[in-house]
């Protein structure tokens, strides 16, 4: 089966591109929103730095394009220490995570991308590693094989992760700060973008602001594509200052719907109420229906659509809501609507006896 190419997805949140890094903030002061979370996380980087000690691992979970990676960046930077970055799949084998580990210098901040995914062999390794700051390696096989211990540098492991239900307990319990990156309100967004704007030196107007912010799925990485996008199409037409109408009309024509949802999640959607009737469906049946991956389903689209409550995740699969069936202009068959009766009947019974 041939999976659709999500690089050209224009609000895929999970790709990381190119222009990313031109646009990441690095320092706190112009990371925007996060509220507590990001109040917090200043708070332990000050007193990390004052008392010129390693800051306390970190995990950061949350959706894609929510600015963990930017997030990991600045405590580096903020801490005025070294930053190293890798992934959990790129991490084969025990001895490649030794490697990174002995080549840090004191209170580097190693970042670990997608940490959910690092090997079981591996993962035993970091374990001492993050609590003891030493490394047990078994050098050799078989009769001649010998332990050794090697004692590490204090560092900081910025873990980040987009499915934090998949990390195994012993490592979620090593890091001492957690922090759960939210989706950004459409304020923040606006802000976020008038500053991207200027970087890309780009004249954008408050309102070209709020209506490209408005479409980003609350997710600063899609709010810079669109940026790019529009920016794209508005000089080719030669407008001047992108004010809502020439982002309206940009975003129109690259089938960005006014709230956020492009042909992928309407194709979604769609089949879910054309096919199932509304659901419930696995999600392995809709993945497989719409060519797509399940880890694409579930990290990129669907959190959106539940977070603007057109779909609803149940134990027996996924359900289109009431809502949904608005958004699409259908009328959901008796039977969906006898489904939804008794998804908020149940939903309210569990709320009852909690
Ligand atoms: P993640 O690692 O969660 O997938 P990234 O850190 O790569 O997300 O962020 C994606 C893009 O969004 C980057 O270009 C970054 O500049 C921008 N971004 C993310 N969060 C913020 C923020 N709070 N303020 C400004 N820009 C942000």
């Amino acid at each position: 089966m041939t999976h659709s190419d999500d690089s050209n997805r224009l609000i895929d949140a999970g790709n990381q591109e190119r222009g990313d890094n031109a646009l990441r903030p690095t320092s706190l002061v112009d990371f925007i929103g996060q509220g507590n979370g990001r109040r917090n996380l200043e708070t332990f980087i000050h007193a990390a730095r004052d008392r010129g000690d390693a800051m306390d691992h970190t995990l950061l979970h949350g959706p894609p394009g929510l600015g963990k990676t930017t997030l990991a960046q600045i405590i580096a930077a903020e801490l005025g220490v070294g930053f190293r970055a890798t992934s959990g799949p790129v991490i084969a084998r025990a001895g490649d995570l030794a490697a990174l580990l002995t080549n840090l210098r004191p209170r580097d901040v190693l970042f670990i991308d997608e940490i959910h995914r690092l090997a079981p062999a591996v993962e035993e390794v970091l374990y001492p590693a993050m609590e003891d700051f030493q490394l047990d390696l078994i050098i050799g096989e078989g009769p001649s094989a010998r332990s050794v211990r090697i004692d590490l540098p204090l560092f900081t492991l910025v873990g980040a992760t987009t499915r934090s239900g998949l990390l195994t307990t012993p490592l979620r319990d090593r890091f001492g700060i957690q922090m759960r990156m939210q989706f950004y309100n459409a304020d923040e967004l606006s802000v976020i973008l008038t500053k991207q704007a200027a970087k890309l030196d780009l004249d954008l107007g408050a309102d070209g602001a709020a209506e490209i912010a408005g479409r980003a799925r609350g997710t600063p990485r899609v709010a810079g594509r669109l940026l790019r996008r529009v920016r794209d199409i508005a000089a080719v037409e030669a407008a001047g200052t992108v004010t809502a109408e020439v982002a309206d009309a940009a975003l129109h024509r690259l089938e960005v719907d006014t709230i956020g949802l492009d042909q992928m999640d309407r194709r979604y959607l769609s089949c879910l109420a054309d096919s199932y009737a509304g659901g419930p469906v696995g999600v392995e049946t809709l993945a497989a229906v719409l060519s797509e991956q399940r880890d694409v389903l579930e990290e990129v689209i669907e959190p959106y659509l539940m977070q603007t409550g057109l779909l609803m995740r149940t134990p027996r699969g996924r359900c289109l809501s009431a809502a949904g069936w608005g958004y699409l202009g259908m009328t959901p068959p008796a039977a969906a609507t006898k489904q939804l009766d008794l998804l908020a009947r149940t939903a309210s019974e569990e709320m009852n006896t909690d």
